[in-house]
C-alpha cells in the first residue's frame, strides 16, 4: 500500500462512511436511550419513545411528507419486501405486477418469486442509457395490476427517471405506486406532496447515517391496509413491522436525514465537480473507455466505466491499494454473473465485463481524484499490455 496515501474510497453505493454529527448523537443515545420504546410504565419508555416520534418526524421532513407517514424498517430490502410480497398476500387470486428492468434484487428478486408462484409480472424496458421507458407503462396496466414499482434512480449506472406521470396514471387506475428511493434520497429533493407517490423507500447506510435502519413512506391508512406485514409480533410501527425498534439506530438515522437537507445543495455542487473532473481526466488520458448510463440525466455522484479490455475484477485486484471500487451493486458482487443492468442496457459483452462503478461521496477531496485518476491511466496500460488488448487510437 502507498505508505502516504490510504485506499481512497470511492463506493459510496454500497455504503457511506458515518457521518461525525451522526455518530455523536447516535453513541450519546445507545447510553441514554436503552430502553424499550413500547415501554409505557416508565419514564425511560417514554423518552425512547418520544424520540423516535421526533426522529420520525424528521425523517418524513426530508420527503416533505406528514409527520406520521415514515414506518422503519431494519433495511430497504426488507421495505421493499414487505411492500411487494405484503400487497399481494392481501390480495386474493392471481396479480399482476409491473417493475422497470433496473430495479434492486431487493424488489427484483421478490416479484421474481411471485412470478414463480402464479403471479403475472411486466418488466418495463430501458434504453441503451438506462432511462426506463416510462411511456410504455399504461398499456402494460391491467384490471389485476395491483402494484407498480419503478426506482428514482439506478445505483449502478446513475441514470434518472421521472416518475410523475407513472404515478399519475397509476393514481387515476387506483393502482397503487411505489418507488425504491434509495439512491435518490438525501441526494435530490423529494417532494412526496407534489408527485402522487404511495410507497417510497430509503435506507440509512447510504446517506451517512448507521447500519441497519430503513425508510417506508406509507401516503395515508388506506395505502398500510393494503399491505399484509410480514414480520408478526408486537404490533409495532402500527402493525406493520413487529419487532423492538433499534431507537439509536432510529435516532442516528433522523441525525442523517437532518444534516443531509442542510448540505444537499452543497454535496450536488462539490461532489458533482469531483465526479466530472475523474471523468474528463479517465476520457482524455484513457482511450477506449465507455460511460455506462446516461450522460447528462445521472446522479451526481455515479460514474460507470467500461475500461475496454481489462475485466472488472483484474482492475480492482490491481488498484485495490489506490481505489475502493465495485463492478456493480454490493448485493450481486458476490455472483459471478454479469449485471442485470448492463444487460438490461443491452451493453455488449466486451463493455460487460470491464464495467466499474465509481461512487463519490461527502468526505472525498479532489486531490483524491487526481490520485486516483493518476493511478488509473498507468494501471489500464498495464493491464492492457497484460491482456494482450490494443487500444484503437
Ligand atoms: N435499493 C437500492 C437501489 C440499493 O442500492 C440498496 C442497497 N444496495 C437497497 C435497495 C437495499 O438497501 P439495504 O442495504 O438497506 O437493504
Amino acid at each position: 500500500m502507498d505508505k502516504k496515501h490510504p485506499v481512497v474510497y470511492f463506493d459510496h453505493f454500497a455504503s457511506t462512511p458515518i457521518d461525525p454529527r451522526v455518530l455523536e448523537v447516535l453513541t450519546d443515545s445507545l447510553v441514554r436511550e436503552f430502553a424499550n420504546a413500547d415501554s409505557s410504565t416508565h419514564e425511560y419508555g417514554l423518552s425512547a419513545n418520544r424520540s423516535v416520534q421526533s426522529a420520525r418526524s424528521q425523517v418524513c421532513r426530508l420527503l416533505n411528507a406528514p409527520a406520521s407517514t415514515v414506518f422503519f424498517f431494519s433495511s430497504a430490502t426488507e421495505a421493499n419486501n414487505t411492500v411487494i410480497q405484503g400487497i399481494v398476500a392481501a390480495c386474493s387470486g392471481t396479480q399482476h405486477l409491473v417493475v422497470s428492468a433496473t430495479e434492486h434484487v431487493s424488489v427484483f428478486q421478490p416479484v421474481e418469486r411471485l412470478k414463480n408462484d402464479g403471479h403475472t409480472l411486466t418488466v418495463i424496458p430501458c434504453d441503451a442509457d438506462g432511462k426506463i421507458l416510462t411511456h410504455l407503462t399504461p398499456d402494460f396496466l391491467r384490471p389485476e395490476t395491483v402494484l407498480v414499482s419503478v426506482s428514482l434512480a439506478n445505483s449502478e449506472v446513475g441514470t434518472l427517471c421521472d416518475v410523475r406521470e407513472l404515478a399519475l396514471e397509476c393514481r387515476a387506475r387506483g393502482i397503487l405506486f411505489h418507488t425504491d428511493a434509495t439512491a435518490v434520497a438525501g441526494k435530490y429533493r423529494i417532494d412526496v406532496s407534489s408527485v402522487p407517490i404511495d410507497l417510497l423507500t430509503f435506507t440509512s447506510h447510504k446517506i451517512y447515517g448507521p447500519k441497519g435502519v430503513g425508510a417506508l413512506y406509507v401516503r395515508n391508512a388506506d395505502v398500510a391496509r393494503r399491505i399484509r406485514p410480514l414480520l408478526l409480533g408486537g404490533g409495532q410501527e402500527r402493525g406493520l413491522r413487529s419487532g423492538t425498534l433499534p431507537v439509536p439506530l432510529i435516532i442516528g438515522f433522523a441525525k442523517a436525514c437532518e444534516l443531509c437537507e442542510y448540505v444537499m445543495d452543497d454535496d450536488c455542487l462539490r461532489i458533482g465537480e469531483m465526479r466530472d473532473r475523474l471523468w474528463q481526466r479517465i476520457r482524455s488520458e484513457v482511450p477506449d473507455v465507455i460511460l455506462n448510463g446516461h450522460p447528462t440525466e445521472r446522479l451526481y455522484n455515479n460514474l460507470n466505466v467500461s475500461f475496454l479490455g481489462v475485466p472488472s475484477e483484474a482492475f480492482m485486484i490491481k488498484l485495490r491499494n489506490v481505489v475502493a471500487v465495485s463492478a456493480g451493486s454490493a448485493c450481486t458482487s458476490a455472483k459471478a454473473e454479469p449485471s442485470h443492468v448492463l444487460r438490461a442496457m443491452n451493453v455488449g459483452h466486451a463493455g460487460l465485463e470491464s464495467a466499474i462503478r465509481f461512487g463519490l461521496g461527502r468526505f472525498n477531496t479532489m486531490e483524491e481524484v487526481e490520485y486516483v485518476a493518476d493511478h488509473i491511466r498507468d494501471a489500464v496500460a498495464e493491464l492492457r499490455v497484460h491482456f494482450g488488448y490494443t487500444p484503437t487510437i
